[in-house]
């Protein structure tokens, strides 16, 4: 077992119809979760975006364990900025071709906590719609991060790979 995850809170279930994804019980799994990956030293992978980043990042505090992931994250500037400060990863996806939102984190993530994802099979739009989700996509992210943090694609593509060996100890 390299990680544990992928774990977290039912952002876009609980948006749907509140009251059939009570939060309570979800944290109170996650939690647990939380508790495994620290007893065995392992990564955690989370899916916790916007307002339910902040509980999670709390949870991670409360257990002062920060070997994290925030995969396809999405958030405020400020739960952004607790993310960097606690050495926290996210993983950015295709979507920053064409969503500003990402463009934003990426220009503002530091390089050495980056990873990058696909998230297949997720549908991408922009340049991707209509294609198939593949793992090649993230050769167009890395790009788009080259050029939006004014480094070369080499040493963007070389820094991703030690942050993915660095984060999975692979
Ligand atoms: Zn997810």
């Amino acid at each position: 077992m390299t990680a544990i995850g992928e774990v977290g809170l039912p952002h876009y279930a609980r948006k749907k119809d509140p009251t059939a994804f009570p939060l309570e019980p979800y944290i109170e799994v996650l939690e647990q979760f939380i508790l495994l990956a620290k007893k065995f030293s392992k990564p955690i992978c989370l899916h916790s975006i916007y307002e339910d980043a902040p509980i999670v990042l709390s949870l991670l505090e409360k257990h002062n364990y920060m070997h994290a992931h925030f995969h396809w994250f999405k958030g405020n500037a400020e739960t952004i900025d607790h993310l960097i400060a606690n050495g926290c990863f996210v993983s950015i996806t295709p979507d920053l071709l064409y969503e500003q939102e990402i463009q934003a984190l990426a220009a503002k993530f530091p390089l050495e906590q980056l990873m990058v994802e696909t998230d297949g099979p997720w549908p991408f739009e922009g340049p991707f719609s209509q294609k198939e989700t593949m793992p090649s996509m993230i050769h167009q992210t890395v790009a788009e991060i080259a050029k939006i943090k004014k480094i070369s694609v080499d040493i963007i593509y070389r820094q991703l790979l030690l942050n993915t060996k660095k984060f999975f100890s692979i």
